[in-house]
């Protein structure tokens, strides 16, 4: 029980974790923070939040929080706290030096789901018209990077397609490679309310999540696939589909482009694709995967869910696009009830993604080669634009061990700890020149940078964050920047010191602009929302109040595209040496790396990591429940103590990683998705042997 006394007044903003994007009363008595409560009006979450979201303050309060900046000429040096002049001037001088000496391209800029919109524009706004390059990406890039080029292709757009209330209008809930109860636990409960009222649940996923079987609730399908069958399983219900005719022909025949389609359904009815003919390879008994494909395609409106367990795979895009196929095909999308949806994981995916943070889109999903559009920036930002797109993730990692890449400014991104085969993004770090970090706390990166830059939490910030339902809401400044600057005051200064000044007084006129420039933002403004609340995007003449339900009459690009998605196994093969499969997620209390989560009371819930391995692979390896063990791949190793349970299947273990000493990310590949490079974390080969412990 907490004594918070009377608070005095309060300023309503939205939660800085998850994809949901619950509205929150940050509730002060002075300057201190003392309670927040959920808002009974906010549309994401209707006076309901989880666990995470009502502590989430604890960190944006912690003493480990740094609020100076500090440089440092060698990563082994120790840190010198100098004044923000100094920094800035610092960092400026820095990557106008390693341009001049590597060009223009040996920079660039990496931004987080964790900023605003504004932040997000600004930052590539800075890469690209600053620096001059389009070498700038996102932490999108590890989770849902797929869902862009996915739901592009087949759709026209890179987003979900429904509003959470949807949901009410729903009859068959089908979950896949997502836990909504955990991941998403506002959002979840509103799938519980749902199950309980009496909808249908199939759910895919190698684990036994709580949804699969929770109080009054049974799901009518739980499909245990092998990690990285997804493709496989998915085109097995359109051969179910298919074969035996439960296509939608009269959606199909006015809403979907014939060709693809009868490509497509030549391609998913040969019986190679059959539930009988894949049950070797996705483990799942091929009466299950028929009776679900028929309850999806013939129990009223279907919607489909889906998380990290889709995209984080070598065939993630694929997996994406055998989703929209299977929802076109039977009509499940274009109204209230159906749709496909993926769960964002950080709070801004969305927004991140929308505001132009990858190399090869400008704000709005446009491609940087498209000339009217890059002569549109051109003349606002007033400078040459370039036309190739620039560097992802992975390949500025590899361009600084090669030796071409040697500046990174990153705003709100821990690529160290985050990101996939650590020892590789070590090594890329420690080969450029100047590593700028702009965080709350000295993260991982932050051990192989030279200057770091004191950034905001989402309490100190103004601006507007998009959520999984495209909903864009205001966050608004509860207390001043503890740092002095905001997040977006701090890209403004670097891009002054580098000669190009950006000139804005609020973050509302960075909306401006991002409206004036984007066709599906053309309606927003600080004054919209404070006026309706939120509103979904495309948000524009058409929409002036936002569109809940996409795709209704027509596809953004017209018409439906089927595409074929044919199974590739993935090259991370068990064997002899490796035998299990290690697939990972999230646990209610905790959020990704832990490094917020850790910082406040949700601690209290979560100790440590632990193992989950099945009881007959336990005994195989002489390991008992508790025991050390040691996890290793061809990738690395690390150590944490077992959890014996048939919630995994044998041959499958399972670990969340919220604690950095986990270490989860020493021991995946650099296996990645075809398409986007979204790294294959789902799907790691490993031993699994009992030990003394770290
Ligand atoms: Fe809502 Fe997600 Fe925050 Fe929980 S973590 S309060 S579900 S936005």
């Amino acid at each position: 029980v907490y004594d918070i006394g009377t608070p005095e007044h309060s300023v309503v903003t939205t939660c800085a974790y998850c994809g949901v994007g619950c509205s929150f009363k940050a509730e002060m008595r002075g300057d201190e923070l003392v309670r927040m409560t959920p808002w009974k009006d906010g549309r994401a979450n209707r006076g309901h939040s989880c666990v995470k979201g009502r502590f989430a303050y604890g960190y944006a309060q912690h003493q480990d929080r740094i609020l100076k900046p500090m440089i440092r000429a060698n990563i082994t040096d120790p840190w010198r706290e100098v004044s923000w002049e100094e920094a800035i001037s610092y960092t400026a001088s820095e990557f106008k030096r390693i341009q001049g000496k590597y060009g223009r391209s040996s920079v660039g800029g990496i931004t987080s789901s964790r900023c605003t919109n504004e932040e997000t524009y600004l930052v590539q706004k800075l890469v690209r018209a600053g620096f001059g390059n389009n070498n700038v990406d996102t932490c999108a890039r590890v989770c849902h990077s797929p869902t862009g080029y996915g739901l592009k292709t087949t759709f026209g757009t890179s987003a979900g397609t429904q509003d959470f209330d949807s949901i009410e209008h729903t009859d068959v809930i089908f979950v896949i490679g997502a836990n909504p109860t955990d991941g998403h636990p506002v959002f979840g409960s509103r799938m519980k309310k749902r199950l309980r009222q009496g909808a249908r649940l199939i759910v895919v996923d190698p684990r036994r999540i709580d949804l699969v079987k929770s109080p009054h609730i049974q799901a009518d399908f739980h499909l245990p696939l092998r990690p990285g069958t997804n493709v496989a399983l998915v085109t097995a219900f359109a051969n179910v589909i298919v074969t035996e005719g439960l296509v939608n022909e009269e959606f199909v025949r006015e809403r979907a482009d014939l060709d693809t389609f009868h490509e497509w359904t030549e391609f998913v009815a040969e019986e190679r694709h059959s539930p009988e003919a894949t049950e070797a390879v996705t483990g799942v008994p091929a009466h299950l995967v028929r009776e679900a494909a028929r309850l999806y395609a013939t129990g009223g409106n279907a919607a489909i869910f889906y998380g990290l367990g889709v995209t984080e795979h070598s065939q993630g895009t694929t997996t994406v696009m055998a989703i929209a196929n299977l929802a076109m095909a039977t009509g499940n999308i274009g109204r209230e009830g159906v749709g496909v949806n993926p769960l964002r994981g950080q709070n801004n995916v969305q927004g991140s993604c929308d505001m132009g943070s990858f190399p090869h889109e400008y704000p709005g999903y446009r491609h940087v080669s498209q000339d009217d559009t890059r002569e549109l920036y051109e003349k606002l930002w007033g400078v040459p634009l370039d036309p190739e797109p620039g560097l992802r993730i992975p390949n500025m990692l590899d361009a600084a061990v090669d030796g071409t890449f040697k500046g990174l400014y990153v705003q709100g991104e821990d690529i160290a700890q985050s990101d996939p085969d650590a020892q590789h993004v070590i090594g890329g770090l420690k080969a450029m020149e100047c590593v700028v970090v702009q965080d709350l706390f000295l993260n991982e990166t932050a051990n192989y940078a030279h200057v770091f830059l004191p950034g905001c939490s989402f309490l100190e910030k103004d601006g507007t964050f998009t959520n999984a339902e495209r909903r864009i809401q205001r966050i608004r400044k509860v207390m001043a920047p503890k740092n002095g600057y905001g997040d977006w005051e701090i890209t403004l200064m670097i891009a002054k010191a580098m000669g190009y000044e950006m000139d804005y007084n609020h973050p509302s006129e960075i909306m401006d602009e991002i409206a004036a420039s984007t066709p599906s933002f053309n309606g927003v403004s600080f004054a919209k929302l404070e006026e309706l609340g939120s509103v979904q995007w495309p948000c524009n003449e058409e929409a002036p109040e936002g569109t809940p339900t996409m795709h209704i009459g027509e596809f953004v690009r017209g018409k439906g595209n089927f595409v074929i998605t044919e199974y590739v196994p993935t090259d991370e093969k068990v064997g002899p040496r490796f035998p299990l499969l290690l697939t990972t997620g999230r646990i209610l209390s905790q959020y990704n790396v832990g490094a917020q989560t850790r910082r406040t009371e949700n601690s209290r819930w979560h100790e440590e990591d632990r193992l989950e391995i099945h009881p007959a692979d336990a005994e195989d390896r002489g390991v008992r429940d508790g025991d050390w063990v040691t996890l290793r791949s061809r990738a690395g190793e690390t150590s944490l103590r077992a959890l014996i349970t048939d919630r995994v299947a044998p041959g499958v273990v399972y670990t969340t990683f919220h604690h950095p000493n986990t270490q989860a990310n020493v021991i995946t590949t650099d296996f990645s998705d075809w398409a986007t490079n979204c790294p294959e974390y789902k799907v790691t080969a490993v031993q699994v042997a009992p030990s003394n412990g770290p």
